[in-house]
């Protein structure tokens, strides 16, 4: 027998096959994995069955599609973004419309603020880099909601700029991909915002939310050359996300709040086309009865009957009665101007449903499931990443851990 494999070039297939099994099986599961979290937001499901998006239906077919992304309500950008990065519904992390008051500290959170999004205290939970860095893995983010805070951040993360190109973007990601292993993150976020902007100026089905849609889609061309020339496109567990939806609004679809509730004190915490209503306890039933009076295309309840399935009534700062617009209508106020495309609508309507694309060594390639809630991202992001998920979360790994090989 050793005689044979000395012999002939028996031998150097022996030494490859043992340098490859040795690779393979030794070397490769001390890596530390890599992820890549991307947001196209306001990317409603069916925007990528468009035929426009040649780079990310590539991606969908040698990759995993979850048909539909079930966002948390309200359907909201700061709400469900920091719901993927956390695994904890609004009600429980705290950001439960993108600006409301706490009128218990006389303080607000504004999402276009830089100080208040700075503060951690509004950020409840344990955001998934923050669970990283714990295990020693480094986190880069080119904008996330809740990455600009003080002392809970990602090690490397950028101040929101609208409007930085999204060459720039990408270019930033590479920079902090080619640093030194020890310095190197390798969970890593990228945010767009180009396809919400068009969805609420032009709407859902508008001419510029394709051209947004084709765009993105040749930033993801370029994101996938750049990884591929620098070899970590091997590497690279890619997941594309969305916050929400959009639906198309109908102008004369006006619910006029103000005429409604003319002569009665209240507050309220929201936007349009969710609003709780705060007042003293004593006008509760007031407002509650005028509101029913004039119940025509929107949705009421007391904050103790709003329905569970919403997940949304237990943090103290939403008030004691919710109003909710059905799909295409909307609450008329006179400092807001009109949306031709909205979300925040009721979770379960399918136009408030996301993307959900997945890409890498870790995913099934060819997989196709129906949904999945964002709530369950943050474990699965977890068990990619090989480390410890915070237990007290509302997603669930068990729904989504067959999407990995
Ligand atoms: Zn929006």
């Amino acid at each position: 027998m050793i005689n044979y494999i000395f012999k002939g070039g028996q031998l150097i297939i022996l030494v490859l096959a043992f340098f490859y099994y040795n690779h393979t099986i030794f070397a490769l599961p001390n890596e530390t994995p890599y992820v890549l979290l991307v947001s196209w937001d306001g990317c409603r499901w069916d925007y990528i069955n468009r035929g426009l998006t040649p780079n990310l239906n590539e991606l969908i077919e040698n990759g995993l599609r979850a048909e539909r992304l079930i966002p948390s309500f309200p359907t909201k950008t700061f709400p469900n973004h920091y719901t993927i990065v956390t695994g904890l519904y609004p009600e429980n992390h705290g950001i439960i419309f993108n600006s409301f008051v706490d009128f218990y500290n006389a303080d607000s959170f504004r999402m276009k603020n830089d100080n208040s999004i700075k503060q951690d205290k509004w950020f409840k939970g344990e955001a998934i880099w923050t669970a990283a860095k714990k295990q020693g893995i480094k986190s880069g983010s080119v904008f996330w909601v809740g990455s600009e805070v003080y002392n809970n951040g990602p090690d490397y993360a950028l101040t929101y700029d609208h409007f930085m190109p999204h060459k720039k973007r990408v270019d930033q990601l590479m920079a902090w991909l080619n640093l030194p292993e020890e310095e190197r993150p390798h969970f890593l976020t990228l945010y767009f915002a180009d396809l919400d902007d068009a969805g609420h100026r032009f709407g859902p089905n508008s001419d510029e939310v394709n051209t947004a849609l084709k765009d993105l889609d040749k930033t993801l061309g370029y994101l996938i050359n750049q990884l591929k020339r620098t070899n970590f496109w091997k590497k690279i567990n890619l997941i594309l996300v969305t916050d929400h939806g959009m639906t198309e609004i109908d102008p004369k679809n006006e619910i006029n709040l103000e005429k409604i509730l003319t002569g009665l004190e209240y507050f309220l915490q929201g936007d349009d086309p969710i609003y709780s209503i705060v007042a003293n306890q004593n006008r509760i039933d007031i407002i509650f009865n005028r509101l029913n009076e004039n119940k025509h295309g929107f949705q009421l309840f007391k904050k103790a009957d709003f329905p569970k399935r919403f997940h949304f009534s237990k943090h103290p700062l939403i008030g004691d009665i919710i109003i909710l617009a059905e799909p295409g209508y909307y609450f008329s106020r006179q400092n807001k101007n009109y949306f031709r495309g909205n979300h925040g609508y009721d979770n379960a309507i399918i136009d408030m449903h996301g993307i959900f694309v997945a890409y890498g060594p870790q995913f099934k390639s060819g997989y196709r499931i129906d949904e999945i809630k964002n709530i369950d991202i943050y474990p699965l992001l977890c068990e990619i990443l090989k480390i410890q998920a915070n237990e007290k979360i509302d997603g669930d790994l068990i729904r989504v851990k067959d999407f990995l090989k």
